[in-house]
């Protein structure tokens, strides 16, 4: 089973978005990149340069509905009469034709960001949704953890790898222990456990940062040989990478449990120390990885948690 990797450009501070093409009959594109002209451009000349076009497409994957990997997909599967959709149904971001712009409001608020800066972010993020087509709920179906993908030479397994989304999906080519790993595994940087409402109980919060840890152990269990991120070059040493998050993450787990020292703290309070002078995206990017760090640290037991009006501000214990 030939796995193609085709890189496609992005408007955002990421860089550009890696398309993994399965060359084989059902031929199978996994993300699909931006929805702008560069990047449909891109894509179409990466599956010229490997002998196929749009119209060929009989299935398009998704590993997580960020808009950078699932941008194209409504557009390309119209142009591919009908090509099947598959994405993780705790994946709701794109799947649904709105946003859940209130649950996302009352986390950020219990997060104690400020209104403003909640308005803020949600005039950001308008700009940032025209990169991507949503999906009705008859648009798509959805990817099953621990089922296989099948294709005329093989099969891909699916393997759920929530942490970075609720939703996110990896998949594994057992011959050979090669693991399409979207955003869960990237070789320069630490993905960010994005934010997001717990898809089972809206009203809460996922825990993304202990959801990610166990997904990085599952991949670690299969031994992969390769692992193709969503961005970036290939990681061919897992171990090395695994080893180097483990440490980032408890290192950034030291220092939200000094940031919270004294009175306590909101999430956004420890997102201003830790990250001074971002702005736009990034201060939403900052603001996932202080709850992230600070609830796993709550958790764990290393941190207290009080309710003061609608804000939570974590406490030294
Ligand atoms: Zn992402
Ligand atoms: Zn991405």
């Amino acid at each position: 089973m030939k796995i193609v990797p085709i890189s496609v450009p992005t408007p955002f501070y990421i860089g550009p978005v890696n398309v993994y093409l399965i060359a084989e009959d059902p031929i199978t594109i996994i993300d699909t990149g931006p929805k702008t002209k560069e990047a449909v451009e891109a894509l179409r000349s990466g599956l010229r340069a490997a002998g196929f076009r749009v119209s060929d497409i009989r299935r398009i994957v998704l590993t997580h509905a960020h808009e950078d990997h699932c941008g194209l997909a409504k557009s390309l599967r119209d142009e591919a009469k009908n090509a099947e959709v598959l994405v993780h149904e705790w994946e709701t971001g794109h799947r649904h034709s709105r946003l859940e712009y209130e649950e996302h409001r009352k986390l950020l608020e219990r997060a104690g960001v400020p209104d403003t800066e909640i308005a803020r972010l949600r005039r950001m993020y308008e700009g940032v949704r025209q990169y991507a087509d949503s999906f009705g709920d008859n648009e798509h179906s959805p990817l099953w953890d621990d089922s296989d993908l099948a294709f005329e030479s093989g099969t891909l397994r699916i393997v759920h790898t929530p942490g970075h989304t609720p939703g996110s999906c990896s998949f594994i080519r057992e011959a050979d222990r090669t693991v399409i790993a979207g955003d869960c595994v990237l070789k320069r940087i630490t993905p960010n456990p994005v934010l997001s409402p717990d898809p089972v109980d809206p009203s809460k919060r996922f825990p993304s940062l202990a959801e990610y840890l166990v997904s990085l152990a599952r991949i670690r269990s299969f031994s992969p040989t390769l692992v193709y991120g969503g961005h970036g070059e290939p990681v061919h040493d897992y171990d090395e990478l695994f080893n180097r998050y483990i440490r980032a993450i408890q290192e950034r787990q030291a220092q939200v449990i000094k940031l919270v020292s004294g009175d306590g703290a909101s999430a956004w309070e420890v997102a201003l120390k830790m990250f001074p002078g971002t702005d736009d995206v990034h201060r939403f990017l900052a603001v996932s990885e202080a709850v992230a760090h600070l609830d796993l640290a709550h958790t764990e037991g290393k941190l207290a948690l009080e309710l003061s009006g609608a804000k939570e501000v974590y406490k030294p214990l």
